[in-house]
């Protein structure tokens, strides 16, 4: 069986950033790919789990299988008849919907009954999975990583293009599983608007000139992201009439999202001009890539090792 490749990105294009905000910028992949993870094979099987419209499987699951993240394989012949069966690539998206969970349990008081559990089979325990550097296991938080753009980083390479985004729309029904999450990575300038302030910027034209938005959209975005309570307003030290934004700790607490996100991505999908994104981690100067370990056992969590159960009601 041949391993597991990459898929390389069109010189210029779309870098993987860009794709990654695609694929799991959007609430029905990741419901689609939470259920594929929970056994979910056959197109009925999505039907009968959720109140997912046929339209919307439909294409999203062609979508996915384009993504490298399904497979589709013959189960049956005359008539001939296919399941979606994940892919590597599809399956090792598992640390970036842990990390949503957790951060949504953590900062959302409703969230527990939507969040599928998640068991360590090694330790038999319920976890919360602790970010780490690969490198050198010491614990990784937003502070531990310096970040820089790479050579595939410019901004207007980072989301997709022609605002790509196909959202349903807020009107239309969505899953609501991680409706935090989606909050801050599920369009394209609340992604930059995060992605802005985890490199550092604290002002508005910062933001503004990271972003590449207008000053309408920045000031809309702050203002939603103030009211989420990801970034707080401080009164800037030497200018009474200055407002920096700062991550709060349940900001801070997404980085390990957005680093499982942003490995999974360069994982799988590469700018023939090198990363988009290059992060150092500060404790033993390695590049950072992200390890999830057990907080129970500090076992390291593996695909293998990590159950997805149901949540109670899932379905109800
Ligand atoms: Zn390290
Ligand atoms: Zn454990």
């Amino acid at each position: 069986m041949p391993g597991p490749t990459f898929t390389t990105l069109e010189p210029g294009g779309d870098n993987a950033l860009a794709v990654t905000l695609g694929v799991l910028g959007d609430e029905w992949n990741l419901w689609i790919l939470r259920s594929a993870l929970l056994g979910a094979r056959r197109y009925g099987d999505w039907i009968a789990r959720g109140p997912i419209s046929h339209a919307v499987l439909t294409a999203r699951l062609g979508r996915l299988t384009e993504a490298g993240l399904f497979e589709k394989v013959a189960y049956q012949q005359e008539p001939v008849r296919h399941e979606y069966a994940l892919t590597a690539r599809g399956r090792s998206v598992w640390p970036v919907l842990v990390s949503m969970w957790a951060w949504e349990q953590r900062w959302s008081a409703d969230a527990g009954a939507r969040l599928p559990r998640r068991r360590h089979t090694t330790c038999g325990q319920l976890f919360v999975p602790r970010l780490v550097c690969d490198a050198c296991g010491a614990p990784a938080d937003a502070h531990d990583v310096t970040v820089r753009t790479g050579p595939s980083g410019e901004r207007s390479r980072c989301v997709p293009a022609a605002t790509g985004r196909r959202r349903s729309g807020r009107a239309a029904r969505t899953p609501d599983v991680v409706p935090h999450t989606m909050e801050l990575v599920g369009s394209r300038w609340s992604a930059a608007l995060l992605g802005s302030a985890h490199l550092g910027a604290t002002r508005f034209g910062e933001f503004a000139e990271q972003m590449g938005a207008p000053p309408a959209v920045v000031t809309d975005r702050l203002r939603r992201f103030t009211e989420l309570d990801v970034l707080a307003p401080r009164p800037h030290p030497d200018r009474a009439d200055w407002v920096t934004y700062h991550l709060t700790d349940k900001g801070l607490a997404f980085f390990p999202v957005i680093a499982c996100m942003v490995a999974w991505g360069q994982r799988w999908f590469n700018a023939p001009e090198g990363p988009a994104l290059e992060a150092v981690h500060l404790g033993c100067g390695a590049p950072f890539l992200p390890r999830l370990v057990c907080d129970r056992c500090d076992g390291t969590l593996h695909a293998a090792t990590v159950a997805i159960e149901d949540a109670a009601g899932e379905d109800g």
